[in-house]
């Protein structure tokens, strides 16, 4: 068995998100209207909609490409923090890939540390900001750290997921320090950050696809 992910289950994965989102969409503007404005259920679901159209009209046959054309369609159908922030994470998976056809676990750990990494330096997010960057830096750093004890793919992606879904928890009590939510102060805590809830959906997306494709 070869332990890789390639394009095809890559797009898998985006469409599972997409369904996800779309699915979840109430969810994610319910917990956007408590700490926000309301929009990140309709951003996410119609950022992911317009990805998912673009991919059945043409997939690209390389992983860089694939994961560019993902992050240039989420930066331009998507308003808001969401859409350049999504859009850089995809934009910078792909640059790190490169014109490979597919991924090892070390290899999709390294694409999404960059995108991580993506986020970062477009937002300037820190632990504790109350941010999508709470959920997903404990995400990459299970994946490493599975890798790291010898995991494969499937089991270092639950294990990022796994990770995600505390630190979307663990945002709960925090005041937010970015974003729109920062303008609310104290009365940001109490809620789950929205964009780590989202992010954490599209961890349990990868989970679930590397798991049903192998
Ligand atoms: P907007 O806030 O413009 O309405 P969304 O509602 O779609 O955009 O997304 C809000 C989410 O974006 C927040 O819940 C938070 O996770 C994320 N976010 C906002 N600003 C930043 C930032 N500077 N760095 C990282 N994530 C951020
Ligand atoms: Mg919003």
């Amino acid at each position: 068995m070869t332990d890789t992910i390639g394009t095809a289950a890559l797009v898998d994965w985006v469409t599972r998100y997409r369904d996800v989102v779309t699915e979840k969409k109430e969810w994610l503007t319910e917990l956007d209207s408590a700490i926000g404005d309301a929009d990140h259920g309709a951003n996410m679901s119609r950022g992911m909609a317009a990805v998912v159209d673009k991919l059945s009209a043409d997939a690209p046959g390389t992983v860089d490409d694939l994961l560019k054309g993902v992050g240039m369609t989420l930066v331009s159908s998507v308003g808001g923090a969401s859409g350049p922030l999504y859009g850089t994470l995809f934009l910078r998976m792909g640059m790190t890939a490169g014109p490979v056809t597919e991924l090892d676990a070390a290899g999709l750990a390294g694409a999404l540390r960059a995108g991580l990494e993506g986020i970062v330096a477009r937002g300037k997010a820190e632990a504790g900001d109350k941010t999508m960057f709470d959920a997903m830096a404990p995400a990459v750093d299970a994946m490493d750290a599975a890798i790291a004890r010898g995991a494969g793919l499937a089991d270092a992606s639950r294990a990022a997921a796994t990770a995600a879904a505390l630190g979307r928890d663990a945002t709960l009590p925090l005041v937010a320090r970015k974003g729109r939510a920062s303008y609310l102060g104290e009365r940001s805590a109490g809620h789950l950050d929205p964009g780590a809830a989202s992010v954490t959906l599209l961890f349990e997306s990868l989970a679930d696809t590397i798991a049903g494709s192998s």
